[in-house]
């Protein structure tokens, strides 16, 4: 079966949930954005394409993914009516306190399915804040990078190319209309541009995407194919559960050296983990 919208926690009846996250430890979360991507592609790509992941990843953990929303960090894509985007601090403070909800129902291990360039800096900024106030662990799969990284030549690393189409192709195909394409701005240019911003040394920050593509995407979408894509999100969804298992293997269980054994932050007004995380935002 391609997708598992029966792991949405919000589908679930709440004994349900508590029990699958109480017997697992685990939890699955989300993050994605909603911008836009030509006319081709609906403008929360990269939402579904991290909830797509994100669900398989929960079947094969046998835990639910927990909804954060659909909106990331993509002040850059403004320009173009529709899209939206959070503050950094506004989606840190979401992720911080779906994350102590989860930990008050049990979990001490969460896995974060991202899929958005924008969202990074800021999911780690949240996962290091949650880290210190609760006994979880926490840790972030950039699926966008994983799945260009496993397939570099059919899955692009561009804006509403092949890659993204491939991945709304796996979330539900109708919603890509490439008879509805409008001018794509121009591949090598595109490449070189978005290159700038992805130096892993030296960089700039993204301030508009026309930066990167004037007419706000570039790449081939045509070369995405509905039983390919997936095959990929399959094998995209191994790739993190595979990769978290080693990581869990190798550092152990987030309860040895985690919050619970740290003091309570000096400006915390109770133990409990839920108002702990929210003052710790207040500051
Ligand atoms: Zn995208």
């Amino acid at each position: 079966m391609p997708r598992h919208p029966d792991r949405q926690l919000e589908r679930l009846s709440q004994p349900v949930a508590a029990r699958m996250l109480a017997a697992t430890g685990t939890a699955v979360i989300a993050a994605g954005s909603v911008e836009q991507h030509g006319g081709h592609l609906p403008l929360g790509t990269d939402a579904f394409a991290a909830q797509s992941i994100a669900e398989r990843v929960a079947f094969r953990l046998d835990t639910v993914v927990a909804p954060l929303g659909p909106v990331g960090v993509a002040p850059y894509h403004l320009p173009w009516p529709g899209s939206l985007s959070l503050s950094p601090a506004t989606m840190s403070a979401v992720v911080a306190d779906v994350c102590a909800a989860l930990s008050h129902a049990g979990v001490s291990r969460i896995v974060l399915v991202n899929w958005h360039e924008g969202n990074s800096a800021t999911l780690r900024l949240a996962a290091a804040e949650v880290q210190q106030r609760h006994r979880v662990q926490i840790v972030i799969a950039e699926t966008h990078v994983i799945t260009h990284s496993m397939y570099p030549e059919e899955m692009e690393f561009t804006h509403a190319g092949s890659m993204e189409t491939a991945a709304v192709l796996a979330y539900e195909p109708g919603l890509v209309r490439l008879d509805r394409r409008i001018e794509a701005s121009n591949l090598a240019a595109g490449e070189t541009a978005h290159g700038l911003f992805r130096r892993p040394d030296v960089y700039p920050v993204l301030q508009d995407f026309h930066d990167i593509a004037p007419t706000g995407w570039y790449g081939r979408p045509e070369l995405a194919d509905e039983t390919r894509a997936e095959e990929i999100a399959e094998a995209v969804a191994d790739h993190v559960v595979r990769r978290a298992s080693e990581i869990w293997a190798a550092l152990g269980d987030a309860g040895q050296h985690g919050a619970a054994e740290k003091p309570e932050p000096p400006d915390s007004p109770a133990a409990d983990g839920l108002s702990a995380a929210g003052s710790g935002l207040q500051r």
